[in-house]
């Protein structure tokens, strides 16, 4: 584990919940706020995942629940360990989750091992090319992402579609292909694009207009059950 939150009341809907993010991630999206997490885990020091589920234990009548996050977690390779162990103290899991490993979820679903998913939708199925690093194989990892996106819209576990809406990523004439995606969603939350911290250097020039985003949510929210701006 490479960092953590130890109470959040934002990160999982309508919970007190504790926060652990993992390093290493299988994309490279350009507006990452996390480029340390994603590029150079190592550099970060480890939390012990032992001394902070002993603290939970210590203190679980204080949570409803824990948030696993990244950097993508799901590449984590003792996270089913750690779910196993969260379940164990009556916690509730929220997975924050880019999509790749669709047979983790829906193993980790089966098994009751999660029980909320927030997937990140982050550009139409044409443009997501531009978040896979270089080498990967573009087609195998988009029909992953979509397999996920299918399994969460079949209502198997409650969830919710989110985006950051960075510019490159969300040109008008690609908004028609990225509703279809979330189409029938119960919550598809929009975050506005913020250049501050990121992973790559051109996007210290780009940002959106407050109008426009909020084009965005008034037509996203035709199709799904509510479309919310954080
Ligand atoms: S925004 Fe999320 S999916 Fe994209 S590189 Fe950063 S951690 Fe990975």
């Amino acid at each position: 584990m490479k960092g953590w939150q130890k109470t959040s009341f934002i990160d999982y809907p309508d919970k007190i919940a504790s926060v652990f993010f993992f390093g290493g991630c299988n994309f490279r999206c350009a507006f990452c706020h996390n480029p340390e997490l994603v590029l150079k885990p190592e550099s970060l020091p480890d939390i012990n995942d032992g001394e902070v589920l002993s603290y939970l234990e210590t203190k679980k009548h204080l949570y409803e629940g824990v948030c696993v996050s990244g950097g993508e977690p799901t590449l984590y390779p003792d996270l089913e360990d750690i779910l196993i162990k969260i379940k164990a103290l009556d916690l509730l899991v929220k997975l924050d989750t880019n999509g790749t490993q669709p047979d983790k979820v829906k193993r980790w679903v089966e098994a009751k091992l999660i029980d909320y998913v927030a997937m990140d939708i982050k550009t139409s199925p044409t443009l997501y090319k531009q978040v896979f690093p270089l080498g990967l194989n573009h087609e195998g990892l988009w029909s992953r992402i979509s397999e996920t996106i299918e399994f969460l819209k079949d209502d198997n576990v409650p969830y919710e579609f989110r985006s950051t809406l960075y510019p490159p990523f969300f040109p008008r004439e690609e908004w028609g292909a990225i509703k279809a995606l979330v189409a029938g969603a119960p919550a598809y939350y929009l975050q506005p694009f913020n250049s501050k911290v990121t992973l790559a250097k051109e996007t210290k020039r780009l940002s959106i207009k407050e109008e426009e985003i909020m084009e965005m949510r008034d037509y996203f929210a035709q199709a799904v059950g509510k479309c919310e701006i954080r």
